[in-house]
């Protein structure tokens, strides 16, 4: 089933992100946990894929196992900042074959020492280009609330936004963001900017200090005071963060929901036993 379609019935919905493995050795480990999340009977899930493209047939792979064994549908992330046009058909076609209806169409981070093909600069492109191959395939796009971190303003961020939506993608999934009100802020001027694509909300529970070091170091993403409290509190406990981390991100949904964000994808980093907390946090508000 297409996203587009699941969203357009209006109702919120819950939906799981999971990454593929780097490598052969790690498959396994990764469908088992991928497959378990599955269970929990989301939306949709979304499997990313490494912005060299280097992972694309576990990409495929995930999406595909999740797809046959569950029936979750399942929406395939494709970057093209290190690929070429032929590459780019290569993976549809493989979509097409595995029956994979939902594109997350990127351009990846441009890798230090630049890209490798030059096929691409931007996501919009890549959006055309699947458009051209199937237009019956529902292509999603990212965003920014707090702006990407190459933009040189939120304007500009929001008028390339613009571009991707009048390229044909069908909706938006935002990166991740800790204060609500950035959210709300941003639909609005995006809707003022006349984008009315559904937008799903990208919600990233942080059980670990680790992974907000990452968080900030990579977009710079605004930290708010309770957060930082939590993080002062609990960082040097695993377990007392983890429990901490979950229930911010279970407030954080409740909160969207209450206020009509509908679409709600939790970024659940192949961890069945956030995502099935966050579920059963939820299970008589969906
Ligand atoms: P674009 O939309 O192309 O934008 C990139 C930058 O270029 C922005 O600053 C934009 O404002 C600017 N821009 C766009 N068009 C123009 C133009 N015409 N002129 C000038 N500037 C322009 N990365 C992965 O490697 N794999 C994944 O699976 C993955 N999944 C993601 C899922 C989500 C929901 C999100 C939010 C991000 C994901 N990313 C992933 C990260 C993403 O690839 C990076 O943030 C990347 O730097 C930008 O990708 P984009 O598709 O948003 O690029």
């Amino acid at each position: 089933m297409k996203i587009k379609d699941i969203l357009a019935a209006g109702s919120p919905t819950l939906s799981f992100e999971v990454f593929p493995p780097k490598g052969e050795e790690a498959y396994e480990s990764v469908e088992k946990a991928a497959l378990e999340i599955a269970k929990l009977k989301p939306a949709f899930m979304s499997v990313t894929y490494g912005a060299g493209g280097g992972t694309s047939r576990y990409t495929v792979g995930i999406a595909s196992d999740i797809q046959r064994e569950t029936g979750v549908n399942t929406l395939a992330h494709l970057t093209c900042v290190s690929s070429t046009r032929s590459e780019v058909k290569s993976v549809l076609k493989q979509l097409r074959e595995k029956q994979i209806e939902n594109v997350l169409a990127l351009r990846g981070d441009i890798p230090a020492d630049g890209p490798i093909a030059t096929d691409y600069r931007y996501a919009s492109e890549l959006i055309y280009d699947i458009k051209q191959f199937d237009e019956n395939l529902c292509i999603g796009a990212a965003c920014y609330p707090e702006g990407h971190v190459e933009s040189v303003n939120k304007t500009a961020d929001i008028e390339h936004l613009r571009d991707k939506v009048e390229a044909g993608c069908d909706f938006v999934t935002t990166q991740m963001f800790f204060d609500n009100n950035i959210l709300y802020n941003y639909l609005y001027r995006i809707r003022e900017r006349g984008i009315t694509v559904p937008v799903v909300a990208g919600i990233m529970p942080v059980t670990n200090v680790k992974q907000i070091k990452r968080i900030c170091q990579m977009s710079g993403t605004y930290l708010p005071a309770r957060f930082k409290a939590i993080v002062d509190r609990f960082g040097d406990n695993p377990a007392a963060m983890k429990q901490a981390g979950i229930a911010y991100a279970t407030e954080q949904i409740i909160d969207l929901i209450a206020n009509h964000v509908n679409g709600i994808h939790v970024y659940s980093m192949n961890k069945p036993d956030v995502a099935a907390k966050i579920g059963d946090s939820l299970s008589e508000i969906l």
